[in-house]
């Protein structure tokens, strides 16, 4: 049975997800953690559960997904895992934050592994399927797990919304193909964890939501 811990971290309101299992095995999907208490509210927690983070995933890599990389890089010795078109398409994180203004310095961390469409990804006892669901950022990725009916959605799907497409390598045709044809296909209970804003379900976006 998988745990989700969402922390909401920076700027942006980003929804970092640490899932773990009962064999305290974990994966930190998308590590936003900027400010030194956002970073400690996730060591605090990491330690309080004994747990220990086997992979660092981004559903992509546009700043407010990965201010926690180098932090986490040093801390844990992970390094990300991403989408291919991610690194050959986004500019890098500092350039990224001078087009939003942000002076906070932001360090690149090597992308060390790529995860492809349908890849499957293992954690203690358990597994996610990376879904390519890209239109917000080239190569942005969801997670599902079929068992216990969820996803990570990343700023593809939102409560409500869609991500915006006005962005490094963004469409919005292919988006809402996408949406539609990678998301919006899972089964109707399944639970929806975007990358900003509250949680939702396959069914209330696919009635419910005025862009699809
Ligand atoms: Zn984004
Ligand atoms: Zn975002």
């Amino acid at each position: 049975m998988i745990t989700i811990k969402t922390f909401e971290f920076n700027y942006f309101s980003e929804n970092c997800y640490l899932l773990h299992d009962e064999s305290k095995e974990a994966v930190l999907i998308d590590c936003g953690a900027c400010r030194s208490e956002e970073q400690k509210e996730l060591t605090n927690y990491v330690t309080e559960n004994d747990l220990t983070i086997k992979r660092l995933l981004c559903t992509h890599l546009h700043l407010d997904h990965i201010f926690g990389n180098e932090f986490i890089y040093k801390t844990y010795s992970l390094k990300p895992e991403a989408h291919k078109s991610e690194v050959e398409k986004l500019p890098p994180p500092a350039d990224q934050a001078r087009l939003f203004g942000i002076q906070t310095p932001v360090k690149p961390v090597e992308v060390a592994r790529y995860i492809v469409g349908n890849e499957t990804i293992k954690f203690g006892n358990s597994e996610l399927i990376a879904l390519l669901v890209p239109g917000h950022s080239p190569g942005s990725l969801a997670f599902y797990n079929a068992k216990e009916r969820f996803v990570i959605s990343g700023d593809a799907l939102f409560c409500g919304s869609i991500g915006r497409t006005d962005l490094w390598g963004g469409d919005q045709e292919i988006l809402i193909a996408a949406i539609k044809d990678k998301l919006l296909s899972l089964p109707d209970e399944t639970v929806v964890y975007p990358g900003h804003g509250p949680t939702t379900s396959i069914i209330d976006e696919k009635y419910n939501n005025p862009y699809l």
